[in-house]
């Protein structure tokens, strides 16, 4: 399998490369160069618990790495999981919530995460080379990347972060990693600031290639392919063509569930949630992609106005012609503002819905009171969603990306002390604020470059 640019001015590429890489030199995004048709493989398939399912797709779309080597990496990944069936589909009558916070960090980019380090960690085995990972959150992806990294050979992790811009608990599940090879970097500044200094560096190839820097964001594609087991998985329990509900932000998560669509896996429709930062829900919408500014909200990890990934969406949608990804991206860099064009619908049977803060909270009390059920802020946006867009009488499947304890002011705020026990977690009971290592750097692009030079393995 090789992988392209969706702007079509990168040569193909392998799977490593591809992984290597993240984003293309042309400024796109890698996409396969196919998506395998799997009709005929369903049936076997039913059969497969997820390790062995997660195999089997990744087989379809790694061809550089072998099989042996790969089946041990997806294999090894999981152990990390705390749940026996890694990403348990709970029925609640109305609804099914998928949990795929069972991972070390308790959100669902550990399910990619912990394969991408394991990836990273061969691949530069075999290479004998070393890779410095720079990436900057505000939150969540912090703490899951530093996860799949902390240990591995030849790797070291930077990870930028606004000081005092993320909750405590989110900084502590970073700075509590012991690991020589994970660097807390708080900038004096805002996340915008830790991202733009983030750009800068990347643009600096000089830099870029003497230090060799990676990155773990969610364009890397092996995110995206790691993320499609679980929607095949519950594809292949559902009687009727799912429909899943995705709480949205950079729209990687959901992205993943449309390549498994393009396989030939029942899908029947995606309801695409996201919260005050509505941009993807309009666009679903309208056809137009219009900017907006950045809300804080109680569902900080999708609290995001530009949704990388959608490029791969459009890249589909515009029937795989880079020149017209290109127009589109090119208007909008220009103006804030791109259109599918022609007031054609966006199609596709994805719905967008955005829900406010007060909606999530009620959504959140009111599951508790007749489910018994506690979700955190980003799930419940998603199950609201997912409620306003009931259609055909299948049971909606929403996405839980994260457990209620990693968001418990917000859980406690919408729930009161019936949510005190959900707020509760292991992983985090045994973080050690006395073990947090962080230094604090002034939001300087030079500052930043000079840490990394300094620490560089
Ligand atoms: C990252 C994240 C999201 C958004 O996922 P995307 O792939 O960016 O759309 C939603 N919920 C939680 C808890 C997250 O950490």
């Amino acid at each position: 399998m090789r992988y392209l640019s969706t702007r079509g001015g990168t040569a193909p590429m392998s799977f490593s490369q591809a992984v290597l890489t993240g984003l293309a030199p042309d400024g796109g995004l890698l996409v396969p160069e196919r998506f395998p048709n799997v009709t005929h493989r369903l049936p076997a398939w039913r059969k497969l618990d997820y390790v062995a399912l997660a195999q089997e797709i990744f087989r379809l779309y790694v061809d550089d790495i072998g099989t042996d080597d790969l089946d041990t990496i997806v294999a090894d990944a999981f152990t990390t999981f705390d749940h026996p069936d890694i990403a348990p589909l709970v029925d609640l009558g109305d609804f099914k919530v998928l949990e795929l916070f069972h991972g070390p960090t308790l959100s669902f980019k550990d399910v990619a995460l912990q394969i991408l380090g394991r990836i990273f960690e061969h691949l530069l085995a075999q290479s004998g080379d070393h890779l410095n990972i720079v990436g900057a959150t505000s939150g969540d992806t912090g703490s899951a990347a530093i996860y799949g990294v902390r240990g591995r050979k030849n790797l070291s992790i930077f990870v930028l972060y606004p000081n005092g811009g993320t909750s405590a608990l989110q900084e502590l599940q970073m700075t509590a990693v012991p690991d020589a090879n994970v660097h807390c970097l708080a900038v004096d500044g805002s996340f915008d600031d830790c991202q733009s200094m983030l750009k800068s560096t990347f643009a600096d190839l000089d830099f870029k290639t003497r230090y060799r820097l990676g990155a773990v964001n969610s364009i890397n594609w092996a995110r995206v392919l790691a993320q499609m087991t679980y929607y095949t998985h519950v594809c292949l329990r559902s009687e009727q063509p799912a429909v899943f509900a995705v709480p949205t932000g950079n729209f990687g998560n959901i992205f993943a569930a449309i390549a498994v669509r393009e396989m030939g896996v029942p899908i029947g429709r995606f309801v695409l949630a996201t919260n005050e930062n509505d941009i993807l829900a309009r666009f679903f919408q309208t056809g137009v992609y219009r900017l907006g500014r950045v809300q804080q909200t109680i569902s900080p990890s999708m609290d995001i106005q530009v949704a990388s990934n959608l490029e791969r969406f459009l890249w589909l949608r515009f029937g795989r012609d880079p020149e017209r990804v290109k127009a589109f991206m090119a208007e909008f860099a220009r103006s804030g503002e791109a259109s599918i064009g022609d007031g054609e619908p966006t199609g596709e049977a994805i719905e967008g819905v955005a829900v406010d803060m007060a909606d999530t909270k009620a959504t959140m009390r009111r599951i508790k009171e007749r489910y018994d059920y506690v979700a955190d802020p980003h799930t419940a946006v998603g199950i609201e969603a997912a409620r306003l867009t009931r259609g055909n009488g299948t049971t909606p499947v929403c996405i839980a990306t994260a457990h209620p304890a990693k968001f418990p002011e917000a859980v406690l705020d919408a729930i009161g002390p019936d949510a005190t026990d959900a707020i509760r977690h292991p992983a985090l009971d045994r973080l050690d604020p006395a073990t947090a290592r962080r230094t604090v750097l002034p939001a300087d692009r030079e500052a930043v470059m000079a840490y990394v030079r300094d620490h560089a393995a």
